[in-house]
């Protein structure tokens, strides 16, 4: 073996080391997102149940009907001028300074006052 194929030699196996590294972190990583996933999903699931309850209580107590509900599922589903299935973020005013902030924030990134957010899971 001649200096270039020995240069060559070492220098695939360093790239060769390095795929190696990069792809045991990257299996690493998929192993996290697989874990924090079924985390996630066992968490779906578990809120599922309780609003499925807090309806069937609500309903059974109140007399609220399906379509009733699923016309309130509408209502707050176009609060942001959106019919996406979910809530996403208002344009809310800073009743404290007046700068433009969103739904999604808790306190004001401007002065830091507690903005009215519009419901309780927005
Ligand atoms: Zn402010």
């Amino acid at each position: 073996m001649d200096l270039v194929d020995l240069l060559w030699e070492c220098h695939q196996n360093k790239r060769i080391r390095q795929a190696e590294t990069t792809a045991a972190i990257g299996k690493e990583r998929v192993e996290a997102t697989r874990a924090d996933f079924g985390r996630l999903c066992k968490q779906l699931a578990r809120q599922s149940l309780v609003c499925q309850a807090l309806w069937e209580l609500i309903s059974e107590r109140l007399g609220v009907t399906e379509e009733e509900l699923a016309a309130k599922i509408e209502e707050i589903d176009l609060r942001d001028g959106v019919a996406d299935g979910k809530i996403g973020p208002q344009q809310l005013r800073c009743p404290q300074c007046g700068r433009p902030s969103n739904s999604s924030r808790r306190t004001c990134l401007y002065c830091g006052a507690d903005l009215d957010v519009p419901h309780a899971f927005g």
